[in-house]
This record gives C-alpha cells, sequence and structure tokens, in this order.
C-alpha cells in the first residue's frame, strides 16, 4: 500500500494494527498483516524486515550539522562516549500517541546530535508499545543511521502474566530481549538493562544472564538499573570476573530526588561505571510548565500514574519558581538549568530526558552552551531546595 504523502502515511499507520492481543505486544504493528500466530520469531523478524518499508516512506535525511553543538562524555571507562542528552522513550510514544508525533521528536533529537535512545520491554502503554512505535519510525527513517546510534532496552518490570514476566531471572531477561528485539527490528541492541534489582535470584543468575546476552551478539553492553550502591558494587564484581563489564547504572536523579549522592556515586567512579540518570526534570516539575497551573496536555494533567496533580503541590512549586527566577537570572530556562545542574557532577555520563514535543528537546540542547553554575549559584540552590 503506497503513501504519496507522509501525514496519510502516518494517519494510516495505526489503524494496521488488528485486535490480536497476544501478538500485539509483541510485534512491529506492521507484522499483523501476516500469518504471524504460527510463524517462528525468526522467520517473523525475516518477514518483517523485508516488509516493513513500504508502509512508511523514507523521507528523512539527518542535519549534517547534527555534532556541531553536542558534548559527548564517556560511560565509565568504558570506550563508549554518549551524549550529554539522550532521550527516553518511556512516555509520549504508546499507542494512543500520534505517530507524527513521536516520528518529529525522534527525528528532531538526531537532528541536534541525541544519538542514545532509551526504551524498555514495558514502555508504552500498553506495554510494548514504545519498542514497537519506535521500531516502525527506526526502520523508516534511522536504518542507514544504525551505527550512529546507541539504542538500550531493559527488562525487569512486569511483562506479561506467570512467573517467568518480570525480575530477574534468566529465563525472563533472555526471553524478554528476544521480544523487544522483534518488535524494534533490530539484530542487536547497544545496551541491555537489568531494569531492577530482584530480591530473590542470585546476583549471580542475572548478571550471568547479562553476560550470556553480549557473547550471543544480541547485545553490545550491559547496565543495571535502581540498584543500590552494594548492589552496584557486588554486581560489577561479578560482571567483570565474567568478562562482561557493567557500562552504565541508569538512577533516578535531579534537584527534588538526590539519593545518588548518598554513596552511589561514589561506587560508580570506584567501578568505572558510566551513570545515565533519568527524570532530571522530575518528570516536568523542574520546568516552568506546572507555574501556571496543570495544563491539560501535561503529565500530570493526563492523569498518569506516574505524575499525579496531587505530586504538583505547593512545596514543589515554590521551589520551581526560586529556581526559575535564578534561572531567568542567568537567561536560562528552568529546565535547562535542571539540566545544567546535574552536569556539574563529572561521573554524570548523560542526563535521559523525556519529552512531549520538539521544541522540548530544542530548549534542552540550547541550554548546553550556557556556562557552568558558579559555586555562589550553587549555594543559593541549595538554598532554594532546603
Ligand atoms: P523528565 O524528568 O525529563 O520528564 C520529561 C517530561 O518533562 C516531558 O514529558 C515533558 O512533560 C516535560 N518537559 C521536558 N522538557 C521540557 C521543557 N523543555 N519544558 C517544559 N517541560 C518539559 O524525564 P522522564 O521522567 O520522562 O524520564 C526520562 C527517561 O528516563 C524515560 O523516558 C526513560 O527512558 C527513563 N526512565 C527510566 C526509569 C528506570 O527505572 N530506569 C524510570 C523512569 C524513566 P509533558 O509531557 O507534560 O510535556
Amino acid at each position: 500500500m503506497p503513501w504519496h504523502n507522509e501525514e496519510a502515511a502516518n494517519s494510516s499507520l495505526k489503524s494496521l494494527l488488528p485486535s490480536l492481543p497476544s501478538a500485539q505486544m509483541l510485534l512491529p504493528s506492521f507484522c499483523y498483516t501476516q500469518q504471524i500466530e504460527t510463524a517462528s520469531m525468526t522467520s517473523i523478524a525475516q518477514r518483517f524486515l523485508s516488509t516493513a518499508a513500504p508502509y512508511l516512506p523514507t523521507t528523512y535525511n539527518a542535519l549534517a550539522t547534527r555534532y556541531d553543538n553536542m558534548p559527548f562524555r564517556r560511560a565509565g571507562r568504558s570506550g563508549l562516549l554518549l551524549p550529554s542528552i539522550a532521550l527516553g522513550l518511556w512516555q509520549n510514544f504508546g499507542d494512543a500517541d500520534p505517530i507524527a508525533n513521536s516520528r518529529s521528536v525522534l527525528r528532531r533529537s538526531f537532528d541536534l546530535g541525541i544519538t542514545h535512545f532509551d526504551l524498555a520491554n514495558n514502555y508504552g502503554p500498553p506495554q510494548g508499545a514504545a519498542e514497537r512505535t519506535f521500531g516502525l519510525i527506526f526502520n523508516a527513517d534511522f536504518r542507514s543511521y544504525r551505527d550512529e546510534m546507541v539504542i538500550s532496552t531493559k527488562a525487569g518490570y512486569d511483562m506479561w502474566p506467570g512467573p517467568y514476566g518480570e525480575w530477574g531471572s534468566r529465563k525472563y531477561l533472555i526471553a524478554s530481549l528476544d521480544q523487544s528485539l522483534i518488535r524494534m527490528g533490530l539484530d542487536y541492541v547497544d545496551v541491555f538493562y537489568s531494569h531492577r534489582p530482584d530480591p530473590e535470584t542470585p546476583l549471580e543468575e542475572t548478571m550471568g544472564a547479562l553476560d550470556h546476552i553480549v557473547r550471543s551478539g544480541k547485545a553490545l553492553y550491559v547496565g543495571i538499573s535502581n540498584y543500590s550502591p552494594e548492589q552496584t558494587r557486588e554486581s560489577s564484581r561479578i560482571l567483570r570476573a565474567l568478562g562482561t563489564p557493567c557500562l552504565l547504572h541508569q538512577p533516578r536523579y535531579n534537584m527534588f530526588d538526590r539519593h545518588v549522592e548518598g554513596g552511589l556515586l561514589e561506587v560508580l567512579k570506584e567501578e568505572g561505571i558510566g551513570c545515565i540518570v533519568f527524570s532530571p526534570l522530575a518528570q516536568g516539575l523542574l520546568t516552568e510548565r506546572y507555574l501556571g497551573g496543570i495544563p491539560t496536555d501535561s503529565r500530570a494533567g493526563k492523569a498518569g500514574r506516574f505524575l499525579k496533580p496531587e505530586n504538583v503541590n505547593e512545596e514543589a512549586l515554590g521551589r520551581a519558581r526560586q529556581l526559575a527566577a535564578l534561572a531567568q537570572r542567568r537567561g536560562q530556562t528552568l529546565a535547562q538549568l535542571a539540566v545544567t545542574w546535574i552536569l556539574r557532577q563529572p561521573q554524570i555520563t548523560s542526563v535521559l530526558i523525556g519529552a512531549s514535543r520538539a521544541t522540548q528537546i530544542e530548549e534542552l540542547h540550547a541550554g548546553l552552551s550556557y556556562p557552568q553554575l558558579t559555586a555562589s549559584e550553587l549555594e543559593e540552590i541549595e538554598n532554594c531546595l532546603k
């Protein structure tokens, strides 16, 4: 079915999805036109790669200037450089989100030097949807740029029913990555994470599965997320002994949540592990988004599970107002200041942002060229946060 303009293609894409709930979780939407249920994973992937291209015309040429204004930082003591800002697809890439907008966010990011895109098996909603959306756009726009991209995914949270659909067993992690690769139409991911520590599975099993995944060629590097300092040190020891060093830790870090300063950053430095921090804008609270009320199209306004209207309270807003005033004196926005503040820490490799529109990416990218915070500005921030 050829489309003659992109808008028509974009709006038609989601209508290709029939109601096949189990397959829908697994497969890129355009696979539904095939007899998928009896096919093996490999033949599904082969058919996907050979048949997907006609559904979305490729009209994207990345900007030649894309590397001009993006500082790259080394991930721990590895050979991998990552952009100071990376894009996460946790929100805004689900089945209900317009694919034209998702596409413009991805294209604008790449045009501005954001080479790193972060996913997880369960991002959506529904679970798996963000990987499918990404796969669709990747196949149309980014396939020829694959070697300029660092794509990550994770497994750890609830993904499918039964005892093998979450946590940290070898059974779950390996099956989940196989599913993620099919949804995204990739041969391998650059980074595969254990998304959260499993209190019941031996760390040796979880780390052994990560090592196996690298050796089987399905990921180039591995990481961990939401692990405590002690769990991180032990995981790092096991992985190093196996010959697959831990590349990255992915914790939450922002002006409102500084738990990583209580030991984790120190462990990461000692172990030579990079640190890519999620929710650097506290899901939007550290921006000017909520200073005049809760917009209906915002994360809190959409009454999501993760940023509730009650989180937009006077305490958070009072601090955000003071910080916004400081940012304004520097000529920055609050969102830009929040990123500058995180990147003051040399152990931080990347700030992993989310965005509901391309202009938010542009704003954060522009913020990278501002000077570092002075000692007195840092003190003023400490006072705002008391
Ligand atoms: P942020 O703290 O960056 O929040 C992103 C939200 O802030 C956007 O959706 C947007 O909200 C708002 N925003 C962004 N830029 C601007 C701007 N310039 N001006 C005003 N508002 C802005 O990060 P997320 O919480 O989205 O997390 C980022 C990524 O981190 C995820 O996508 C995921 O990859 C990863 N992550 C990992 C977790 C883990 O357990 N490992 C857990 C959570 C996230 P709005 O939609 O209202 O416009």
